[in-house]
């Protein structure tokens, strides 16, 4: 038996995710992702308009595919399993180095094209569309199948691969959510078929592996907004709220409950822009009737000086604090409105703990608290799944190898030690793994 796995990037950090299989002679590569902070950083200090894809190698801002030089012209398929940045936001920049389609969902797709018209940048490889819950054929040998997954962007896989082995299965990102507010539960009855059938190995998320206890739907987070929205005494004011552009289910909630208190509801921000007409474009939600969408600065400025404080609810960009974004520079007095204590600002969103976010979150409250505006923070649920999901995921899919990704040596290692409380495989079958190393399967 011939299955190789690199484990390229996503293993000692979180971000720049990818993972090489090799099975005989056929690589498959599982996501491609960038490492936000290291990108941003090389982007700024290049001060650039077209990165380099080598430039980007040497600042670990996207993963170090030369651990996988000499599988370079076996590669044949791509498959980012979410339209995550930390997913797939690196196959602009590498995906050219292979001679190979890059497979994906309809949503993944479409972020991914607005992304290469958006950077000016051309891909040789072609785009496949590959809806949740169905195959692809690759040859003989190797099916790919998605199934449908819940997290917090439409559209995520857990992939499939099936082979001669038995099942090669990526689970990276996902939750375990049974009562989602936009696309269907996790396909629990697909996972129960292929664990029957045979997982010879399992690669799968860790970054909540540490926490304790089930992650809560996507419903309790609609309900926290609600609580806020409906029943905070926000009518004197303004209301504002800041989440993550690509959490389409998110910002469904906020429009549904924007259209009980009767406030016109605008988006505002370019990367808002960006994924919900990614999202309209492949029919996930339409917003088109209920919400107005500006996306460039003079858009906004002009949007803001008409603005009725008490009739409206915006959704802006900058829950991070990100300089530039337009939270940032309406706080800073930069664009036609000013906050006030009759204000409300909801933070739909967690700190992601890097140094630059949090040092970037800091600066733009001390800002706020100026204003004298209410905020409200961490109206949120993660969209990762935690131990007691962890828990009831593998003792579904039952792997014969387990590979834990997506985190530091703590956070896989509490995969592990789930696993083996669990008495589901011996230890020398889980293997811990470091970003560019190699193991071949028992
Ligand atoms: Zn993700």
């Amino acid at each position: 038996m011939t299955i190789e796995i690199c484990t390229v990037g996503g293993y000692d950090e979180i971000g720049r995710n990818m993972t090489a299989v090799k099975i005989d002679d056929d690589v498959i590569i599982f996501d491609m992702g960038l490492h936000m902070e290291n990108y941003i950083a090389s982007t700024e200090r290049e001060d650039v308009v077209k990165v380099s894809a080598d430039l980007l190698m040497e600042s670990n801002a996207v993963p170090d595919i030369s651990k996988i030089k000499d599988w370079m012209d076996k590669v044949r398929l791509i498959i980012p399993s979410h339209a995550h940045l930390d997913h797939a936001g690196a196959i602009p920049y590498l995906a050219n180095k292979f001679n190979c389609p890059v497979i994906c969902t309809p949503f993944t797709a479409a972020v991914l094209e607005t992304i290469l018209r958006d950077e000016k940048i051309r891909l040789k490889n072609k785009i496949l569309r590959l809806t949740t819950n169905s195959h692809y054929t690759l040859n003989k040998d190797i099916r790919i199948e998605f199934v449908s997954v819940t997290h917090s962007t439409p559209h995520t896989v857990i992939v499939a691969v099936h082979t001669r082995y038995g099942v090669i299965m990526y689970s990276n990102d996902f939750k375990l959510d049974n009562f989602p507010t936009l696309g269907k539960k996790p396909n629990y009855e697909k996972l129960k078929e292929l664990g029957d059938k045979g997982v010879a190995c399992l690669i799968t998320d860790s970054t909540n592996a540490g926490k304790l206890g089930k992650t809560p739907s996507e419903a309790t987070a609609k309900q926290m907004l609600k609580d806020i929205l409906l029943g905070a005494n926000l009518e004197k004011g303004l209301v504002v709220v800041t989440t993550f552009a690509s959490h389409i289910a998110r910002l469904k909630s906020i429009v549904e409950l924007g259209k009980e208190l009767n406030r016109k509801i605008y988006f505002l921000g370019r990367s808002l822009g960006k994924y919900v007409i990614a999202a309209q474009d492949v029919q996930v939600v339409d917003f088109r009737q209920d919400v107005k969408l500006d996306r460039y600065q003079r858009q906004i400025e002009k949007r803001l000086q008409k603005l009725q404080k008490t009739k409206s609810l915006l959704v802006v960009t900058g829950h991070q604090g990100e300089p530039g974004s337009v939270l940032d520079k309406i706080a800073r007095g930069n664009l036609n409105l000013s906050f006030n204590e009759n204000d409300s600002l909801i933070f739909s969103c967690k700190v992601i703990p890097t140094e630059t976010n949090r040092k970037n979150r800091e600066a733009l409250e001390a800002v706020l608290r100026k204003t004298g505006i209410r905020i409200f923070h961490d109206v949120h649920v993660s969209g990762h799944a935690a131990r007691e999901d962890i828990r009831d995921f593998l003792a579904l899919v039952r792997p014969r190898n387990l590979v834990p990704a997506h985190g530091d040596l703590e956070k896989r290692s509490s995969v592990k030690s789930l696993a083996l409380e669990m008495r589901l495989l011996p230890e020398k079958n889980i293997h811990l793994m470091n970003d560019g190393q190699r193991f071949r399967l028992a």
